[in-house]
């Protein structure tokens, strides 16, 4: 049974019912709206075709919107622009700019006056560079490094420019009172500088009455990677964002940063996420590279969470493919792989050590780990030590499940008992009836350390045919 979790990110290619459900079928549990582009009512729609095949699968599913965070984005071209490497180009500091003028409009006047002479402007994930050569108050000229199509809002980066923007935007506001209103399970919040922008947004849910809503923190920038114990400690999950993280770094350093980030998140126990060009090539093709697929396995034996397709999923011509892959990748190297351990530590919290214990105790006896979980607290703890047993996590509680979706190596089980011991009880009933566990079987049940004088730890070998 797999493991690590396939998120996808919805776009043009993937927003029909059919493209969805093809795509949970072939293993996606995590769904990704980026609230850069589209209009609240776009949005909607794709959380109904998520929530309806959910429903009609009978699973739960992790929803994500990311967004915008502190990006600096392009105006609005009447066309795109087609430039050759070498030629020259006005930028000018306006919202739009119409086809016989052929300037490029930025609507940022922070980035307008951050600009300097030789900085380099990167766009497409890297694929496309500019060099500042001359800047005067009206307009500032770009040499062309590499040919470029450039079309309306698209992200730039500044290299090296550290612009000091507010990280979360009035019109932001608006998209995390979507989310809020239709659910969303997690925030992106994208090119997270420290634990300030986290605690911000967490002021906005606290505002919201949405508590329960999580944070990911995408590391994209190098202030990210400079305070990335902060984020690390800070954050509900973290994301890796390579195609950010390429164009902010010489791209030798992607294998490095990806490591380190992964190794720190196993070290705090946060649920990882590595994304961008897993599966690049199928943006064009049905099949992917080799090199991809020794991509894929690399970031398996780091112990991640989840594998998030981009723009494979969200503009690819062959979304449901890219699943495939992936999961065919997963299952056939997740049981050959030894992970890296989280270590535990007498400082850890007791609820961690507790956890610990259940999972070494499970490995041992080669046993199901049957969790119930109503915050789903306990179940992520136990998942944290990236334990190679099954786990399976119930809940009464449709929010915690979803969330669970993220989370590597758990299966979720909804209940409908809604106190620790009622739930115990309905579950060992369900795990004996489950078909999928062989007979004689040892499943260990537990529902966490309460704050009760008794902690309660079952263990039970199923003898079905004397039931
Ligand atoms: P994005 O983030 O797709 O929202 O840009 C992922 C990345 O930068 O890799
Ligand atoms: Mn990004």
């Amino acid at each position: 049974m797999a493991k690590t979790k396939i998120a996808v990110t919805i776009g043009a290619a993937s927003k029909t019912k059919e493209v969805v459900r093809a795509m949970a079928l072939s293993g996606a549990t995590i769904f990704r709206i980026n609230f850069s582009h589209g209009s609240p009512e776009e949005w909607g729609e794709v959380v109904d075709i998520v929530r309806e095949v959910e429903k009609e699968l009978g699973k739960y599913f992790a929803l994500i919107g990311d967004l915008r965070g502190p990006s600096v984005r392009l105006g609005d071209l009447e066309d795109p622009i087609n430039i050759k490497a070498g030629e020259e180009i006005k930028l000018v500091l306006a919202p739009e700019s119409c086809k016989s003028e052929k300037l490029i409009p930025l609507p940022n006047p922070v980035a307008f006056k951050a600009l300097r002479k030789g900085h380099v402007i990167l766009m497409d994930d890297g694929r496309a560079a500019f060099r500042v050569e001359s800047v005067s108050a009206s307009e500032i000229v770009l040499k062309a490094l590499t040919d470029a199509h450039i079309t309306s809002r698209k992200t730039i980066v500044i290299q090296g420019s550290g612009l000091d923007m507010p990280a979360i935007s009035d019109q932001e506001v608006k998209a995390i009172k979507f989310a809020v209103e239709n659910g969303f399970d997690y925030i992106g919040l994208s090119y997270v500088r420290g634990e300030e922008d986290i605690s911000m947004l967490r002021g906005i849910f606290l505002s919201l009455g949405a508590e329960r809503t999580s944070i990911i923190a995408k590391i994209e920038t190098p202030i990210a990677v400079k305070r990335l114990r902060e984020i690390v400690a800070t954050a509900d999950a973290v994301l890796v964002a390579r195609g950010d993280l390429g164009m902010h770094f010489p791209l030798e350093e992607i294998p490095e940063l990806q490591r380190k980030i992964t190794s720190l998140c196993v070290e705090y126990g946060k649920p990882v996420i590595v994304a961008t060009q897993l599966l690049g090539s199928m943006i064009e093709n049905p099949v992917p590279t080799r090199s991809e697929l020794v991509d894929v396995v690399s970031a398996l034996t780091e112990g991640v969470d989840a594998l998030m397709l981009t723009g494979e999923t969200a503009v690819g011509k062959y979304p449901v493919e890219a699943v495939k892959w992936l999961s065919k990748i997963i299952e056939r190297y997740e049981p050959t792989i030894t992970l890296p351990k989280r270590g535990i530590k007498p400082e850890n919290h007791i609820a961690d050590r507790f956890a610990a214990g259940i999972v070494s105790m499970a490995e041992s006896l080669n046993a199901v780990i049957a969790v119930y979980t109503r915050s789903g607290k306990t179940a992520e703890r136990i998942a944290s030590f990236k334990p190679t047993c099954r786990v399976i996590s119930a809940s009464h509680d449709e929010v915690t499940l979803r969330k669970l979706a993220l989370i590597r190596g758990i299966e979720t089980l909804k209940v409908s008992a809604q106190s620790y011991e009622e739930g115990l009880e309905e579950l060992e009933r369900k795990v004996r009836e489950a078909h999928d566990i062989p007979e004689n079987s040892i499943v260990i049940l537990t529902y966490g350390m309460r704050g009760e004088p008794v902690h309660i730890v079952k263990i039970v070998q199923l003898r079905k045919s004397e039931d």
